[in-house]
């Protein structure tokens, strides 16, 4: 039986963090290795793009971060499909075609697009560009291009996928059924907080853990996240409801070791240094094998780069199929 091909991807514009670890990339692996799927999974450049024109090496300098962050969790390039996104151009044929297909209007009412674009006041002022706007096109694009099935994708992404949706039913009332319809699937991910307890974990909000992190930077950035902010001694009640070392507890250290800090805490027994001294041990042993898996990768580029140049010309062979079955509906399939 054919294997559903099953999408994702990221927009190189940082290296992944533990957000990313327990939101994708946990999930990720798992669906690879149950062999029930076909899955691609997309280094976004051109998307990254539409938020960073003005950084161009920022994005460049991430393709490889991020694919070295992939195969460092267990993404196995023999069985998922990693490539990069300007390298395909067939998507960008793709997307100035489907760019006749939806209005500007829509676009703008598009609420992940609306939200976006109100977090990135401090880039668009007032007036957001042409590709910003229109990136759910382009991701339409992408989805369409290698014949995406299943979407993994957190429910605020939900409206993008809606979009991909609308598009390839139009495309398929006007020109034939061509377009595969993706389907979403909400992912079952976590969302992870900042160490300074902030709902997102990113790069300018300075409060992530990144996957390769060494063991001084992951304690140092321990040492520093939020605690109980009433608790002054040792023996002062904590509450570790308010607490980022409790909350990373809960996802690094055992259910007993979770337990125990958490009763210690209420009840005045532990001091907040060794417990994120503890909470750090753990962290690292955690990442310890994909550290280690990185750093391989970190002295062998040339083996990510033939990675990605192999993962490429796979995906653009599909890319090509379907431009060819575009064009031919589309009646411009000119001279054979
Ligand atoms: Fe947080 Fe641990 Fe301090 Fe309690 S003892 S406030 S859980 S760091």
């Amino acid at each position: 039986m054919k294997k559903k091909r099953i999408l994702t991807g990221d927009r190189p514009t940082g290296r992944l963090h533990i957000g990313h670890y327990f939101g994708s990339l946990k999930k990720r692996v798992e669906m690879q290795e149950s062999g029930e799927y076909d899955p691609y999974i997309l280094i976004a450049d051109v998307q990254a793009l539409t938020d960073n024109f003005n950084h161009p090496e920022k994005v460049r300098n991430n393709v490889r971060e991020v694919a070295m962050d992939y195969l460092s969790v267990g993404i196995d390039p023999k069985k998922t499909t990693i490539y990069i996104q300007s390298m395909i151009p067939e998507v960008a044929e793709l997307t100035v075609f489907y760019s006749n297909l939806v209005t500007i209007a829509r676009l703008q009412r598009n609420p992940t697009v609306k939200t976006e674009i109100e977090q990135k006041k401090d880039l668009f002022g007032e007036s957001v560009t042409y590709g910003f706007l229109g990136y759910p096109v382009s991701q339409a694009a992408d989805i369409t291009a290698f014949e995406g099935e299943l979407i993994p994708v957190g429910e605020d992404q939900l409206p993008l996928i809606e979009q991909c949706r609308e598009i390839v039913r139009k495309f398929n009332r006007i020109y034939g059924e061509v377009l595969t319809e993706p389907e979403a699937v909400l992912s079952s991910g976590k969302r992870i907080k900042g160490l300074d307890g902030n709902e997102k974990m990113g790069k300018s909000l300075g409060n992530a853990i990144y996957l390769s992190d060494s063991e001084e930077e992951i304690t140092k950035k321990v040492m520093s996240a939020v605690t109980d902010p009433n608790r002054i001694r040792k023996d002062d009640l904590g509450n570790p409801n308010i607490c980022m070392v409790a909350y990373y507890h809960n996802l690094f250290s055992s259910k007993e070791e979770a337990k125990t800090v958490c009763e210690e805490c209420k009840a005045g027994k532990r001091g907040c240094v060794p417990c994120k001294k503890q909470l750090a041990k753990n962290i690292v042993n955690e990442l310890k094998p994909i550290r280690e898996k990185r750093a391989y990768y970190e002295l062998h580029p040339e083996e990510v780069d033939k990675i990605l140049i192999e993962g490429t010309k796979k995906a653009q062979k599909v890319a090509q199929e379907t431009i060819k079955k575009v064009k031919q509906a589309m009646k411009l399939d000119y001279f054979g």
